[in-house]
């Protein structure tokens, strides 16, 4: 019996932010968090159908991605960046992602600043987009993550007129089709790493 996720032929993402031991937010997931999901999807045989984003460029992230390409280098993964954050205290800089990239991980935009699109104008939004786009070009970046999954249809038709980024990425939970608007689960201290591999085999 292959997993819904096999038999649908459909991937899922997730999403995390800072792994810690020290929990300063529900978004902040110890390590052991992270090798408990890696046990998880490699026990269910799906480990190659999940993308494993971290957002915001938290300098935990180096650890993080070396940890999963020892355990796991099936699972492909997304660094989600806001500009204005690297280089601050706890962050990443730049010069930290080039290795990353040339080691196989994505880059996404994630704004200049982290900011509710849904609630800024065309102007703001297109300047946000093209920000990204522009400082993360050489990194490939096709993809722009909204800052904390804020977005409504005018900032998805404004990207599609510019023809900015190819895919667009909420925390909107769903399966991955290949859509351009990229469902992800967020992952936060209030579920279990247990739960949160559970619910890839759900669609919605
Ligand atoms: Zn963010």
């Amino acid at each position: 019996m292959s997993h819904p996720l096999i038999e649908a032929d459909v991937r899922a993402n997730l999403c995390l932010h800072d792994i810690a031991d020290d929990p300063s937010s529900i978004y902040t997931l110890p390590m052991s968090y992270l090798v408990a999901i890696i046990d998880g999807l490699q026990a269910q045989g799906i480990a190659d159908r999940v993308r494993i984003y971290f957002d915001d460029g938290y300098a935990s992230v180096l650890e993080a991605v070396q940890t999963l390409r020892t355990r796991a280098p099936e699972i492909e993964i997304v660094l989600a960046l806001t500009l204005e954050f690297l280089g601050q205290p706890g962050r990443i800089v730049w010069s930290d992602i080039d290795p990353l990239y040339d080691a196989g991980v994505g880059i996404a935009g994630h704004g200049r600043e982290h900011l509710h699109m849904a609630e800024l104008s065309d102007e703001q939004n297109l300047a946000q987009l093209v920000a990204s786009r522009d400082a993360l070009a050489r990194y490939g970046a096709d993809e722009f993550v909204f800052p904390y999954g804020s977005y409504d249809d005018r900032v998805v038709d404004l990207n599609d007129r510019h023809q900015l980024f190819k895919v667009m990425t909420t925390i909107d939970y769903g399966w991955d089709h290949g859509q351009a608007l990229r469902p992800r689960l967020m992952a936060t201290t209030e579920m279990t790493a247990g739960e949160v591999v559970a619910r890839l085999a759900s669609p919605d």
